[in-house]
């Protein structure tokens, strides 16, 4: 028995399955016998002591998971959740009851507003639960222990959990609901971990069956045969001596160089990817520092965070991108205007032009840090249209002081005139998670349209080889920085349609590598040609595999 959901990277785990348990039982909507205050006080206790403990669980994790956990602790910690129990109890309920109902209250309002927003319900749920176990003088629900290693099988995760599995036990995870923007799967890629999110059915797995989990195909198989097993097992061990295999340069088979670059959204994930054998940044996603500030940052600020980078990567390439502001990353000082479609609204460049002074001083923080370090120090805007937008920012960062100034193509715009883009800024870079939304026409956030939102779509590869073919044409770099480079298959074509770089979260590069190492700049030309003569997402992947293992 198969079951199908999204595959987070390329890594395939063999072994039993353990079930994580199942939530506590609703309490009962029974008339409170206690005291209000006393009910009153007890809840207050057990939502600031659930806040501390989760805090301290994020203090250990570190990383993504801090920020996470530091989410749920505010959302434990929040006076107007509070308030709303304090009336709930006043009104008759018991503290259980109570902090269930202005739980579950939230968590209505943020299913309401979709998209991310919902995913974060999840979040909610644990938090909720976690109060409530205090509350009942029950252990919280978990992972569960195990003295070997074992398939993590659940609904969802919450946060709290993810963040500190032993990965020393937990072979891969697999959850029936959740989408590819969950923080389960945000997590589990920033481990490393092997995971299938969202496969319906998958909480009728058995506990102890054994299962093959594989990322790739997005597939999760229940009792495997032999031949099945033994496929695993190979895959297993393969990418074991991958991971192993000495840190070297990016090149194909023929020692055609491309160079394997690290998307990074704080200093915090600089050593890691240098570790990890990074050749320079591709993308650093500067927006992720300023999510929580009320006001734009100031120069000096800026120029401290962006020293920071650089300095963990010496001379190599650092590829800064201006604040991408907008849709699901909002920032309250560039834009907090309602849109009914923020994905197409004031975003990226568009939002910094209209706030120019904020550009201006990201571009002199950056000028002086560049100034300040050794790396080579490359700048690029979001979500370029136009090519008189694409001149105005490179005019712009080289009039600060930046010698190096680039464009994202990630508007379908701007790929099918990238010649004349090109010809007016120093190199571009494509965010095909964009580029994909934009050209199937499919929110990257919402989970309804996630069958649209393959970077293997033809489409979506035949805007990558025009943008491809004009920078072979003019001589200048086309990078690629979207999730597409981080898929070892996908990243083979993309450099068969020209991309000269690619950058990805440091978990991807030694899969990348290895892939890259296998093929010639003729044969990834080749895949390239079958990919874009597919009719589908589905049928671009399964023949570029098919010809690969021919
Ligand atoms: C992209 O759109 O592919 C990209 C790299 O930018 P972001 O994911 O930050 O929008
Ligand atoms: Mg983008």
């Amino acid at each position: 028995m198969d079951y199908q959901g999204s595959g987070i990277g390329t890594g395939v785990a063999l072994g039993p399955v353990l079930r994580m348990p199942e939530p506590l039982p609703e309490p009962r909507n029974e008339p409170r016998t206690a005291d209000a205050d006393e009910e009153k006080a007890r809840a207050a206790t057990a939502l600031s002591e659930t806040s501390e403990h989760i805090t301290a669980r994020g203090l250990e994790a570190g990383g993504a998971a801090k920020e996470v956990l530091e989410a749920q602790a505010m959302m434990a910690a929040d006076p107007s959740l509070l308030e709303d129990v304090n009336a709930r109890i006043e009104g008759g309920s018991t503290a259980e009851r109570a902090v269930f109902e202005a739980f579950a209250g939230f968590r209505d309002m943020l299913v309401g507003l979709g998209g991310y927003m919902a995913e974060r319900a999840t979040d909610l749920d644990d938090v909720s639960q976690r109060v409530i176990a205090r509350l009942c003088g029950v252990p919280a629900p978990g992972v569960p222990e195990s003295p070997t290693p074992f398939v993590l099988v659940a609904r969802d995760l919450a946060p709290a959990d993810t963040a500190l599995l032993d990965l020393d036990k937990v072979l891969a995870l697999v959850t029936s609901d959740g989408g590819p923007t969950s923080h389960t799967a945000i997590l589990a890629r920033e481990k490393s971990i092997v995971a299938v999110v969202g496969a319906s059915g998958a909480l009728q797995i058995e506990e102890g069956a054994t299962v093959v989990v594989d990322a790739a195909a997005g597939l999760v198989t229940v009792d495997p045969d032999d031949a099945r097993r033994d496929e695993a097992e190979r895959a297993i061990a393969e990418r074991r001596t991958r991971a192993e295999a000495p840190v070297t340069p990016g090149a194909l088979a023929d020692g055609t160089p491309v160079p394997l670059l690290a998307n990074l959204g704080s200093a915090a994930g600089a050593a890691d990817a240098v570790a990890k054998g990074a050749e320079g940044v591709g993308l650093f996603r500067t927006e992720f520092l300023f999510l929580d500030a009320a006001e734009a940052p100031s120069v000096e600020a800026q120029r401290e965070q962006y020293s920071q980078v650089l300095a963990a990567f010496g001379g190599r390439k650092v590829v800064v991108r201006a604040l991408d502001a907008g849709a699901d990353k909002p920032l309250k000082f560039l834009n907090d205007q309602h849109e009914e479609n923020p994905a197409l609204g004031l975003r990226g460049l568009r939002s910094l032009r209209a706030s120019e002074q904020i550009l201006r001083d990201q571009l002199t923080a950056l000028a002086e840090a560049a100034a300040a370090n050794e790396a080579d120090v490359q700048v690029m805007a979001p979500m370029v249209a136009t090519v008189e937008e694409a001149a105005y920012f490179a005019d712009l960062a080289h009039e600060l002081g930046l010698a190096t100034a680039g464009v994202m193509i990630e508007i379908p715009a701007a790929a099918l005139l990238a010649e004349r883009v090109l010809a007016v800024c120093d190199f571009a870079s494509i965010g095909t998670n964009d580029l994909t939304q934009y050209t199937m026409a499919a929110d990257r956030m919402l989970g309804t349209v996630s069958s649209y939102q393959s970077p293997w779509h033809p489409a979506v590869l035949r805007l990558v080889a025009e943008v491809g073919a004009a920078g072979a044409r003019l001589g200048k770099p086309v990078g690629i920085c979207g999730e597409a480079a981080a898929d070892p298959l996908l990243a083979v074509v993309l450099v068969g349609l020209g991309a000269t770089s690619l950058s990805m979260s440091p978990a991807a590069l030694a899969d990348v590598r290895a892939q890259l190492a296998a093929v010639s700049l003729d044969e990834a030309r080749n895949l390239s040609s079958v990919a874009l003569a597919a009719a589908s997402a589905e049928e671009a992947h399964a023949a570029v595999r098919a010809a690969l293992t021919r």
